[in-house]
């Protein structure tokens, strides 16, 4: 007999094993199966297929299969399909597919441990009982399922989405169903998890990238077994886990951006691959957000989706009062302190104390940090990638500063005059967290201040001993990237402010607008949440701009309504749909040859389809040299049809002469 093995590599296919007669069973489809792999290796498979005999020719030409670690299969049938129809949509190997669906502990020859019994099981204890407008909503939701599969819950901040996932979560366990509660990247955080906890007991599992590889093998096999767990939070990745009587998956805060893998392949975005999952139980899809991805609200306007709204924060709280600082004009009147305006210091000043706390926000990606020589202008950049590198404070006094590439991580120490004109003495141009947090020990000396970033949440933990110390109100002043946006909720914050508004919108992405109206307004949800007024401080040097207005006036729809134009205008998703192609190469000359190359090939298939060749922002990372192609698919065309075709292409031109050596990188729906 031979069997068909998945391995966790991105070649195309599967690979044939032959099972030896002194095989005691025939093994299962999705059946772990050990298998020789070059001259000595060997690697841990999955069974896809076994062939009877009698599709089988000579069988010398085969391998044997080396051993089975268990006798009863750990990726089911309804995953098996999963993983089929993610090489599909997203263009990539199963093996590929495989190596992000399994922890690796379970990807290695290892000996497996036994399926622990389920401890006792906790009792439910009673959800919050839902407000008026929060029955409503749920039962809206309810009727609209119904009718469609994916409803769309837009509820503004702080309106009481949490209780209402949770009440709709328990009727599904009441029926017997399973849960699966997805969150952002980031925003998996003791609040939310103390919360579920609190109702769900150790009916919930938690699913986290931070879990080591045997805490995420010791969920993939509760969840297999099926009788631990009720509801299981987690990020993207626990969508490959191995549910069965899946009821209802929930995503949360659904327009998050970290819901679409960029990079290894499988590049695939989680909304859309939970729709796939619940399709395959028949699953209800609920996506709550107070900022929708401008595609998910047109769909709940077309009907695709149905559409059900919470206009209300809970216990009658307003939304935060936004305030616009004009940048410009304070600097002109020199009406700052380094990049704080006066009013926003005042303002802090009043609001700490009266014992509240304030948030900083200070977007360091997209904005450029770089380090300049006074005298000569020069300005120090990596020597792997296109870009300038930023200056790292030292940890300790006695330390000296380093430049550090954010691309590749290469750094040097910082260097005391220019090495240009041994001259000048280099000095910061941009402004991050860290010089923010500077600034705030100076300007407010008895205040408590941290700072919340990737640089300080590097250990396990550390993000969460942060938030809670916030939390806690053991912290006055918190200044942070984006991390500090996701769905937290602080009582004692009456004040956020944004200390560069306008860095977000100066981005090469026909998505930067929508991002920074979601960003910025999720921001401002931080305020005011427990009985305090909360107040945003806008500074921004692009005061006019109708992004603010829109803001000022939690007006969603009015920026919608503008960006869907512009859309459909330059044929952009939901009305064209995107694949972007990027090649690299370390010789520049080469990587053009192969662009024009697969561009000559796309246009005679594609026409103006396809873009012409695009030189990145970033044109050179890690040594690479990066070019890319941009496609666009009308909503109305075959989009598998178009994938094929493209596929087809890219596998013929990777054969030709001029693109040997090149790397290829497909990205369907890129964000
Ligand atoms: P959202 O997810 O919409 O931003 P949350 O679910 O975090 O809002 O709710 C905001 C606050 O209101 C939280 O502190 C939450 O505990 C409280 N809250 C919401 N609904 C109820 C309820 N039915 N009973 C008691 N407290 C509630
Ligand atoms: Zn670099």
């Amino acid at each position: 007999m031979l069997i068909d093995v998945i391995l966790p590599f991105a070649v195309e296919g599967t690979f044939t094993y032959l099972l030896p007669d002194s095989c005691p069973a025939v093994p299962q489809t999705g059946q772990r199966v050990v298998v020789p792999w070059g001259q000595k290796k060997l690697v841990t498979g999955i069974v896809a297929d076994v062939k009877t005999p009698m599709e089988t020719g000579n069988l010398d030409i085969y391998k044997p299969v080396f051993s089975f670690p268990e006798d009863y299969p750990i990726v089911t049938s309804a995953q098996m399909k999963l993983w089929q129809w993610i090489t599909r949509y997203y263009l990539c190997t199963i093996g590929e597919v495989m190596r992000a669906a399994l922890p690796s502990d379970l990807r290695e020859e290892k000996t497996s441990r036994q399926l622990k019994k389920p401890d006792s099981i906790g009792k439910i204890q009673s959800a919050h009982p839902l407000n008026e407008e929060q029955l409503r909503a749920k039962n809206e939701v309810q009727k609209a399922w119904k009718t469609t599969s994916t409803v769309l819950l837009y509820g503004v901040t702080s309106s009481g989405k949490t209780e209402v996932y949770i009440h709709l979560a328990q009727e599904q366990i009441t029926q017997g169903k399973k849960v699966l509660y997805l969150v952002p990247e980031i925003a998996l955080t003791t609040q939310l998890t103390d919360r579920l906890r609190s109702v769900f007991g150790d009916r919930l599992g938690v699913y986290h990238s931070r879990f080591t590889d045997r805490e995420r093998v010791e969920i993939y096999k509760n969840v297999l077994a099926g009788d631990k767990y009720d509801i299981l939070i987690g990020v993207r990745s626990s969508l490959f886990l191995p549910f069965n009587n899946l009821g209802l998956i929930i995503v949360d805060e659904e327009h998050d951006t970290s819901y679409k893998q960029q990079d290894p392949a499988p590049r695939y975005h989680a909304r859309t691959t939970a729709q796939m999952l619940g399709s395959l139980f028949g699953a209800k899809i609920l996506l709550g957000t107070a900022t929708p991805a401008v595609e998910t609200y047109y769909n709940a306007l077309n009907g695709k989706y149905g559409l059900v709204e919470m206009k209300q924060r809970y216990a009658g709280l307003s939304l935060p009062a936004i305030h616009l600082l004009d940048l410009q004009r304070a600097y002109k009147q020199k009406k700052m302190e380094e990049h704080f305006s006066y009013p926003l210091v005042v303002r802090m000043r009043e609001q700490l104390e009266a014992g509240k706390q304030v948030l900083l926000f200070q977007n360091r990606r997209g904005y450029n940090a770089y380090v300049e020589c006074p005298e000569c202008g020069y300005v120090p950049k990596c020597a792997n990638c296109d870009v300038s590198l930023t200056e790292h404070k030292p940890l300790a006094p006695d330390m000296p500063s380093r430049l550090v590439c954010h691309y590749c991580g290469y750094s040097i120490p910082a260097p005391a005059v220019c090495p240009n004109c041994g001259q000048g003495i280099p000095v910061d141009r941009g402004f991050g967290t860290e010089k923010i947090e500077e600034e705030a020990v100076q300007l407010f000396p008895g205040a408590r201040i941290a700072r919340m970033d990737t640089d300080t949440t590097h250990t396990k933990n550390a993000h969460e001993k942060l938030i809670r110390r916030f939390a806690d109100h053991e912290i006055d002043i918190l200044v942070g990237t984006q991390m500090i946006t996701k769905g937290l909720h602080f009582k004692d914050v009456s004040l956020v402010a944004v200390m560069k508004a306008d860095a977000m919108l100066n981005q090469p992405d026909f998505r930067a607008y929508e991002r920074a109206y979601q960003m910025l307004e999720q921001v401002s949800g931080r305020a005011g949440r427990a009985g305090t007024e909360g107040h945003v401080i806008l500074q921004t040097s692009d005061i006019d701009n109708p992004l603010y207005a829109y803001l000022k006036k939690h007006d969603y729809e009015a920026m919608f309504a503008e960006q869907i134009e512009q859309r459909k205008m330059f044929r952009y998703p939901p009305f064209h749909r995107i694949i972007g192609l990027t090649l690299r190469h370390r010789e520049l000359s080469r990587l053009e040859a192969a662009s024009r190359t697969l561009y000559e090939r796309l246009t005679r298939v594609f026409g103006t389809r396809c873009s012409s060749i695009i030189i990145p922002a970033v044109g050179r990372v890690q040594n690479l040299y990066i070019r890319q192609l941009t496609l666009k698919i009308e909503a109305s065309a075959s989009y598998a049809k178009a994938k094929e075709m493209l596929d087809a292409e890219v596998r013929y031109v990777k054969t030709l002469s001029p693109c040997k050596g090149t790397l290829f990188t497909i990205d369907v729906d890129p964000m």
